[in-house]
């Protein structure tokens, strides 16, 4: 049987350069798959040509999620079918608060009137009323504070804050598939508690996650099902959760090494 989101032979290049030389990837619902690396080894890379990013060119493979080769789709129509991938939010836009926002990105994902024709206004998309009911109960399972949906979007946001915005993005939108690439810069302890806390809160049978690293410490608080290293545009060794806490141990070089790399 095959899984839910089915990487296969994966070859990029960005700017004339193969980043990504046959990656292999299988995530079904229901699991946490964490992509480790070392800097520089393509996860943003990976993470960039999922979200369907124009820089980064396939030049052989395929992506499958839901039946379909989505590397032919937009990346709204990616959204639509149920991936989310993280950042998919402009940076600053003035004057726009965080719950409008998730208003906006809710009803660009579901632009459909709702077939039961339970109040849903059709173009005018969710209802309000449904909308803060929405808001309130994924606010509530994340625990956080209910003025966060009042502040001005990335206005002045710590590096927790953007993280914050992302998980609550993630829930409200209630993707089948999330990627999360979490950037090695500025990511400090409490960023990555935020993030591990909403994953671990709203993983179900119904959702896969595939968290993108370079810190192994994401992994004491996320637990991956399965951990996957990343070198050099491949992924050279795949095992369960201890295999994050070997990498920890050891460092990439053990890895390297058993490549038979300097
Ligand atoms: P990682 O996220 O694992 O640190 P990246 O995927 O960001 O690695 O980068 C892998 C390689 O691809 C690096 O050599 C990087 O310079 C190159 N690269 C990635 N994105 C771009 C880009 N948009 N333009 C030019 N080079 C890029
Ligand atoms: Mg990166």
């Amino acid at each position: 049987m095959s899984a839910d989101l089915v990487i296969k032979n994966l070859h990029v290049s960005v700017e004339g350069r193969e980043i990504l030389k046959g990656l292999n990837l299988a995530i079904d619902k229901g699991e946490v798959h964490a992509i480790m690396g070392p800097n520089g080894s393509g996860k943003s890379t990976l993470a960039n040509t999922l979200m369907g990013h124009p820089a980064y060119e396939v030049t052989e493979g395929e992506v499958w999620f839901k039946g379909q080769n989505i590397l032919a789709l937009s990346p709204d129509e990616r959204s639509r079918l149920g991936l989310f991938l993280a950042f998919q939010y402009p940076s600053t836009i003035p004057g726009v608060s965080v719950a409008n926002f998730m208003r906006t990105a809710i009803n660009a994902r579901y632009p459909q009137p709702d077939p039961s024709g339970n109040g849903n206004g059709g173009s005018k998309g969710i209802p309000m009323r449904e909308f803060r009911r929405l808001l309130r109960e994924k606010m509530d399972m994340l625990k956080m504070d209910a003025g966060f949906a009042r502040r001005y979007l990335n206005d002045g946001f710590s590096g927790g804050e953007k993280k914050r915005m992302e998980v609550l993005q993630m829930a409200m939108l209630q993707p089948e598939i999330a990627v999360l690439d979490e950037t090695d810069s500025g990511l400090d302890i409490d960023a990555v508690r935020i993030v591990s806390e909403g994953v671990n809160q709203l993983m179900s049978p119904d959702l896969g996650v595939l968290v993108i690293t370079h810190y192994q410490r994401i992994l004491n608080y996320i637990k991956p099902d399965h951990v996957h290293i990343l070198v050099d545009g491949r992924i050279v060794m795949s095992g369960g959760p201890e295999l994050a806490l070997e990498l920890e141990e050891k460092g990439y070089d053990w890895v390297k090494e058993g490549l038979g790399h300097d």
